[in-house]
């Protein structure tokens, strides 16, 4: 997905999802602020309207807006979805205008002056409206169609309101200039939402190219365990650790022995498949926190944390026999043996040394007759 392309169907639904839960958290917070419009309609009416009146509309009005802001509480509450609640919205949305439109029923008539400014105010509540129904707009027809529908009724029903045909029509242009201008603010605002989510998965898909990529940077194909760049990642921390700590790591450095007749025996296809056998046998041996690495063809480096010279050497040996027991592969039968060289990290060696220390190992395994487990250090010592 592109963040160009047009508005496919699933991109637009799932926009028209996150646009309605949007709306009704805006229409939860707008609620909160509808007392405001009721205080200035009561304190324009205050010596003109008979209480009684006031009263009646207050009353009504109140009615509804507690009713919806408990069902929309709960529905937020509930994690809103356009598909279980949309109906739900629009209905909150229609009594909304209802109560409004109400307005005209109760107040108009007592006062021209006063019917101008209540007619006045109720533009103001269609305009505000306008910004809380963006994002779901279709809610917003049923709040000023109904708001519409009661007011101009009340307006040309009611006997003796002074300019009850312009105010009528007033109104009606206002609100039909208000939703056109919404709708057009609403396909802008949906498609806002629809490259946000574009974005976000693109952003992930990247993320997880990016994972894919170090990842592959890191390992070796053939037997999916780390590479030589991997590897020396590893024995830096090591070292450094080390330096630290000054609790030694080992190094195992295994070599299949007589790996060349394996591929003059059974071919190249057939090597791939022992050394990726090989490969997996070795990590069974190991704990979890041993890295297991492919250093070169057939060779490879096994990094034990914390671990001493001794308990290397049986690491190795648990290695030697285990590969030496079973065979790596059974069609075609191979079985093959391992020359293990060991290196301990000790002070003041760098891990140069410590390569060529096990590469000394490996070197004296194979001149004593390979399938062995050597150390230059045990030499030395
Ligand atoms: P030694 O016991 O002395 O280690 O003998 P060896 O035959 O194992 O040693 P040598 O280094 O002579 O041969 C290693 C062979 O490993 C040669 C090379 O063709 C083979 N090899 C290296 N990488 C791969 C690989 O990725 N796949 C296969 N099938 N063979 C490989
Ligand atoms: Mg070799
Ligand atoms: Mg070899």
């Amino acid at each position: 997905m592109t963040t160009n392309q047009p508005m496919g169907e699933s991109d637009l639904a799932l926009a028209r999802a996150t646009g309605f839960s949007e709306c009704a958290i805006a229409l939860r917070r707008a609620l909160t602020t509808t007392p405001v419009g009721w205080l200035l309609a009561v304190w324009f009416c205050r010596d003109h309207v008979p209480m009684q009146s006031i009263a009646l509309w207050l009353g009504s009005a109140a009615a509804i807006w507690a009713g919806s802001l408990w069902v929309l509480q709960r529905m937020i509450g509930a994690g809103s979805t356009l598909a279980m609640h949309g109906v739900r919205l629009r209905w909150i949305a229609a009594l909304d205008g209802f109560a409004w439109g109400l307005l005209t029923w109760f107040l108009i008539g007592y006062d021209p002056a006063l019917d101008a400014i209540l007619m006045a105010l109720l533009c103001g509540v269609t305009s505000i409206n306008a910004q809380v129904y963006g994002t779901f707009v279709v809610a917003y027809y049923g709040q000023i169609g109904m708001q519409w529908a009661v007011s101009v009724s009340g307006l040309l029903l009611l006997a003796g309101i002074p300019n009850a045909l312009d105010y009528a029509a007033g109104l009606s242009v206002f609100i039909a200039l208000t939703a056109y201008y919404t709708r057009a603010i609403s396909q802008r605002l949906l498609e806002g939402i629809r490259l946000q989510h574009a974005n976000a998965s693109l952003a992930a898909q990247l993320r997880a190219a990016l994972q894919k990529v170090e990842l592959d940077a890191a390992t070796d194909a053939l037997t999916g365990h780390w590479n030589r760049r991997a590897l020396d990642d590893v024995l830096k921390q090591q070292a450094a650790q080390f330096a630290v700590s000054g609790r030694p790591f080992s190094i195992l450095m295994l070599d299949i022995d007589f790996f060349k007749n394996i591929n003059d025996e059974f071919g190249h296809l057939v090597g791939d498949d022992v050394l990726r056998a090989f490969a997996q046998a070795l990590r069974s041996f190991l704990r979890s926190a041993d890295v297991c690495a492919r250093f070169g063809g057939e060779e490879f480096v096994v990094v034990l944390p914390e671990t001493a010279l001794a308990t290397a050497m049986e690491v190795g040996e648990r290695i030697r026999t285990g590969i030496a027991q079973a065979p790596l592969l059974n069609k075609p039968r191979v079985q093959a043996t391992v020359s293990i060289g060991v290196a301990t990290m000790t002070e003041g060696q760098g891990i140069k040394d410590l390569f060529a220390a096990a590469d000394a190992a490996v070197y004296l395994a194979k001149n004593e007759g390979r399938n062995q487990v050597r150390s230059q250090m045990l030499l030395a010592a």
